[in-house]
């Protein structure tokens, strides 16, 4: 038997050998061209023909506006007070009966998501506090450390008359007289206790602040 396997011995004589041909291998096809692609030429696509005219640039108007029609430029300020105002995540809390109708304006009848509004059970993400219901002394001090724990920008709705300063407990030693005593208020909902659409109200009023003072940095 010869080396690599290309020669076999099957005679009875040790010294004869028969030699097995090899199989004729095939040639690889030859690879297939890829069909060439033509360029444009305007002339025959009449539809592409505007978009690869040169635009004449006219002077005192913006360039951007000619060589983009329909494109926006706004300021960054808008566009960032646009996205806050139309993802405010409150907080879940609530102190008293006030708190009841918060979460009535949650469930589907009022639905406050179609404005962007979804509660959020924790102050790391959330940047709206719903102070609903009485504020006691005893609990003063947790209603402040969670505003404290919430990241700016952040906004304070106090809902109903306890909150705001306390209702029909006014005069009552152990009820704070109104949660802006220990943390700042943008929006006062009135009522004992208000309706869902006063607290609806309340947060488009909260919308309408937050474009007012777009400008503004450093909340
Ligand atoms: S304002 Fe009225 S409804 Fe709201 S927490 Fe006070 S007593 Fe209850």
């Amino acid at each position: 038997m010869e080396e690599g396997g290309v020669a076999v011995a099957v005679t009875s004589d040790p010294t004869a050998t028969t030699t097995i041909p090899e199989p004729a291998v095939e040639p690889a096809p030859a690879p297939a061209h890829e069909p060439m692609t033509l360029p444009v030429i305007p002339g025959e696509h009449p539809n592409e023909a505007p978009r690869l005219t040169p635009v004449e640039v006219v002077p005192g108007q913006a360039l951007y506006k000619q060589i983009l029609p329909g494109v926006m430029q706004v300021p960054l300020d808008l566009v960032l007070a646009a996205s806050r105002k139309s993802s405010l995540w409150p907080m879940t809390f609530g102190l008293a009966c006030c708190a009841i109708e918060m979460i009535a304006t949650y469930m589907a009848h009022y639905d406050l998501d179609r404005f962007g509004i979804v509660p959020w059970p924790s102050p790391r993400q959330s940047d709206v506090m719903i102070v609903a219901g009485t504020v006691t002394k005893k609990m003063a001090p947790a209603v402040k450390l969670l505003y404290e724990q919430m990241p700016n920008p952040k906004w304070v709705i106090s809902m109903g008359a306890c909150a705001t300063n306390g209702g029909p407990y006014t005069r009552y030693d152990r009820v704070l007289q109104g949660v802006d005593k220990i943390i700042p208020v943008d929006v006062y909902v009135p009522g004992c206790p208000p309706r869902p659409e006063a607290l609806i109200d309340s947060f488009i009023a909260l919308q309408e602040l937050i474009m007012e003072e777009r400008g503004n940095t450093g909340r």
